[in-house]
C-alpha cells in the first residue's frame, strides 16, 4: 500500500484489514508493518497528540490509532508472539580484569560496626576526594596501597540477606565485627550463618581492643565453637584486633581484606555494557527517583539506557560518595544515578541495554514474571514435588527452639533424616521467636522456618506471608520428622487451597480493541491484573480465566482496590451483562 492509499479514510467493518501489533513498537517498523512511510505514521500519531521520531518506539494504544487511521483494525499481538531476547550477556573470560571487592560489616549491635565504616572511610581519603563533602549515598570506596575496596555502608545482615532474598549477589567478602569486651553474642552467630548460607568469606575484625576488659583470645575460642575458626588455631579464618576509636590495626584490616579478595580471583569486564545491583534509593524532591548502585562488571556511562527491577530510564547524571559528578563508573564502582522514572528496590539488578525498545521488552517481561513469580513459594510441599521430581536436593532450614538443649536434639534429629536422595541442611539455629531476619534467611536461600515450641513475632508472619515463605510450628518432634521426612521422600501430598481476593462488579460494557470490557466498580477487596478471575452471573460461574486487562481511566493499574472503578478484560470472554459479578482469586499449596 502506497502513502497515498494509506492515507485513505479509515475503512470500517468486515473490510479493515486485521494486523497485529506488539505491546511496544519503534515507528520505523510500525510504518513497515502498515505498508507505509515513516512520514505517513508520525504524521497520524501527531494527530492523536503523539510527537514520536522515527526511531523512538510508541505503546500499542498509540500505533493502534495509527493503524485505524490508516485503515487496519488493530490487534495486540498476543504475548507469546513478542520475542524478548533475555540472553544473558556472558563473560568474555579474555576480557576479564581484576576488580576491587565490595565488602558488608556485620556484627552484633553496638559492637562498633557503624564506627568502623566511619573510621575507614575518614582515614583513606583519596587526592581527588578531598574537598568535596561526605554524603551518604549507601557504599563509599577507599583507596589502600593504589588498590580499592568498596564498602557497603548500611551494615548488619538484615540489609544483607534482605538483598540476597531479591536475588542480589553483592557481597564479596563479610567483615565480621566482635566487640573484645563482650564477645560473641546472638546477632554475632545469625551475622555468622547468614554469611554462610550465602558462601561469602569472612574475616574477623575483634574491636574495642583499646579497651581495659578487651579480651581477644575468648572472642577467639567463641568463634571456634561456631565453626568460625582463626588461622593462629588451624583455621583458615583471618582476625584482625583493630580499635576503631584508637585507628589501630584498620590498615592491617583493610590489607586482609585485600589478600582475600585476590584469593577469591575477583574479575569483571569493563568494556561490555553495566550490570550492577541497586543497594539504596530514594526519591529526591528535586532530581527524582535517585539510586545507588555498586556496578558487578561493565562500565555505566552516562546517557546509558538502564533497568532496574520495575523501571527503567536514561543516566542524566551519575555521583560518587562526596557529590561529584562522574561521566563513567567501573567495575566495583559504587554511584549515586540520577535518570529513572521510578524508585527501583534494594536487591533489585541494574542493566544497561541497547535501546529504549529493548529497555520496553524487558519491562513487560518481568511484569509477566511478577505474575508467575507471585505464586512461587517455599514451602515444604513444594520443595516435596522438587524432589519428586528430581529439581531439589537439598532442603534448607532456620531453626528455631525454645531452649539450647531442645535445639540441639531437634537439629541432630532432622540432620539424620538426610539420605543418598536428599538432605537437610539446617542454616541457622537459635533460641527464640522466630523473626523477620529468620524468615529472609530462608527466603533468600528458599529454605523454610521451622520452629519447635516457639511462636513467631507479629512482622516475621507479616514478612512470610509476603514473601510466600514456610513457616512451621511443631511441639511434638515425631510429627516434625514425620513431615520432613515425607518431604524428603517427594511425597508430601500439596492442598491447594483457592483465596478469592475481591469481586467486582460490572456497571457497562464497551469495545475496546475488538475486545469487550467491562466498566466495574470493585465492591470488596482488590482485583490484580493477570490475577485468576472467574465471571459470575448470580450463582453460575460463565466463565473462569484470568485477568487479561485492567486500567483506571486511560491507564494500566497493576491492581484495583474497593471502592474504585475500573475497566476489567477478562481472557477469553465476552458476553458480560451488567450486575455480573467477577471474582478475583490466587490459589495456594497449603500443608
Ligand atoms: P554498631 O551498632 O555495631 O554500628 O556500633 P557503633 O559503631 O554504633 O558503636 C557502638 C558504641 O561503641 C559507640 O558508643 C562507639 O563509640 C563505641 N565504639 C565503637 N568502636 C569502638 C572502639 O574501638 N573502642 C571503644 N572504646 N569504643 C568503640
Amino acid at each position: 500500500m502506497s502513502a497515498q492509499q494509506a492515507a485513505n479514510p479509515p475503512e470500517t467493518g468486515a473490510s479493515a484489514k486485521a494486523i497485529d501489533i506488539p505491546a511496544t513498537i519503534v515507528v520505523r517498523e510500525l510504518a513497515e508493518l502498515l505498508h507505509s512511510t515513516a512520514i505517513e505514521v508520525i504524521k497520524e500519531l501527531m494527530k492523536n497528540g503523539v510527537m514520536a521520531s522515527i526511531n523512538q518506539s510508541v505503546d500499542y494504544d498509540a500505533a493502534a490509532k495509527v493503524a485505524s487511521g490508516l485503515g487496519y483494525e488493530p490487534h495486540l499481538q498476543a504475548e507469546e508472539k513478542i520475542t524478548v531476547k533475555r540472553k544473558e550477556i556472558e563473560e568474555d573470560a579474555s576480557k576479564l580484569k581484576p576488580r576491587a571487592p565490595v565488602v558488608t560489616v556485620m556484627g552484633h549491635v553496638d559492637h562498633g560496626k557503624t564506627s568502623i565504616l566511619d573510621a575507614i572511610r575518614e582515614t583513606n581519603v583519596t587526592e581527588k576526594e578531598a574537598g568535596g563533602i561526605t554524603q551518604h549515598i549507601g557504599a563509599y570506596q577507599v583507596e589502600i596501597e593504589g588498590k580499592k575496596i568498596t564498602f557497603v555502608d548500611t551494615p548488619g545482615h538484615e540489609a544483607f540477606t534482605a538483598m540476597r532474598a531479591r536475588g542480589a549477589r553483592a557481597t564479596d567478602i563479610a567483615v565480621l565485627v566482635v566487640a573484645a569486651d563482650d564477645g560473641v553474642m546472638p546477632q554475632t552467630l545469625e551475622a555468622i550463618d547468614h554469611a554462610k548460607a550465602a558462601d561469602v568469606p569472612i574475616i574477623v575484625a575483634i574491636n574495642k581492643i583499646d579497651l581495659p576488659d578487651a579480651n581477644p583470645d575468648r572472642a577467639k575460642q567463641q568463634l571456634s565453637e561456631r565453626d568460625v575458626i582463626i588461622e593462629e588455631w588451624g583455621g583458615d579464618v583471618i582476625a584482625v584486633p583493630v580499635s576503631a576509636k584508637t585507628g589501630a590495626g584498620l590498615k592491617d584490616l583493610l590489607e586482609h581484606i585485600l589478600l582475600v579478595a585476590e584469593v577469591s580471583e575477583l574479575k569483571a569486564d569493563p568494556d561490555r555494557p553495566a550490570e550492577g545491583t541497586i543497594i539504596e534509593s530514594e526519591l529526591d524532591p528535586s532530581r527524582g527517583p535517585m539510586a545507588t548502585t555498586i556496578v558487578r562488571t561493565g562500565t555505566l556511562k552516562i546517557g546509558d539506557i538502564i533497568i532496574a527491577g520495575d523501571t527503567w530510564g536514561h543516566v542524566k547524571a551519575m555521583f560518587d560518595e562526596k557529590g561529584q559528578r562522574l561521566k563513567t563508573a567501573g567495575p566495583a564502582t559504587p554511584v549515586k544515578i540520577m535518570g529513572l522514572s521510578e524508585v527501583p528496590r534494594a536487591g533489585d539488578n541494574l542493566t544497561a541495554v541497547k535501546d529504549e525498545r529493548t529497555a520496553r521488552e524487558e519491562m513487560e517481561a518481568r511484569e509477566r514474571e511478577r505474575t508467575a513469580v507471585a505464586q512461587h513459594t517455599t514451602t515444604l510441599e513444594a520443595f516435596s514435588s522438587d524432589i519428586s521430581a528430581g529439581r531439589a536436593k537439598e532442603l534448607d532450614i532456620v531453626l528455631k527452639a525454645d531452649v539450647q538443649g531442645t535445639l540441639e536434639a531437634v537439629q541432630q534429629a532432622l540432620e539424620g533424616l538426610s539420605s543418598d536422595r536428599a538432605r537437610v541442611k539446617v542454616l541457622h539455629t537459635a533460641t527464640g521467636k522466630i523473626s523477620e531476619s529468620d524468615v529472609m534467611l530462608a527466603r533468600a536461600s528458599e529454605g523454610i522456618v521451622v520452629g519447635f515450641n516457639v511462636r513467631s513475632e507479629p512482622g516475621a508472619v507479616r514478612i512470610s506471608e509476603a514473601e510466600s515463605v514456610d513457616i512451621r510450628h511443631y511441639d511434638i518432634i515425631y510429627k516434625l520428622t514425620e513431615d520432613i521426612e515425607n518431604a524428603l521422600k517427594g511425597i508430601m501430598e500439596p492442598i491447594i487451597e483457592e483465596i478469592v481476593d475481591g469481586h467486582a462488579e460490572v456497571r457497562a460494557i464497551f469495545r475496546v480493541r475488538g475486545n469487550r470490557i467491562a466498566g466495574c466498580m470493585v465492591t470488596d477487596g482488590v482485583v490484580r491484573r493477570n490475577s485468576q478471575a472467574r465471571v459470575k452471573r448470580g450463582e453460575e460461574v460463565l466463565g473462569e480465566s484470568r485477568v487479561s486487562s485492567l486500567r483506571r481511566f486511560k491507564d494500566d493499574a497493576r491492581e484495583v482496590q474497593a471502592g474504585v472503578e475500573c475497566g476489567i478484560g477478562v481472557e477469553g470472554f465476552g458476553e458480560f451483562q451488567e450486575g455480573d459479578v467477577i471474582e478475583a482469586f490466587h490459589t495456594e499449596t497449603k500443608a
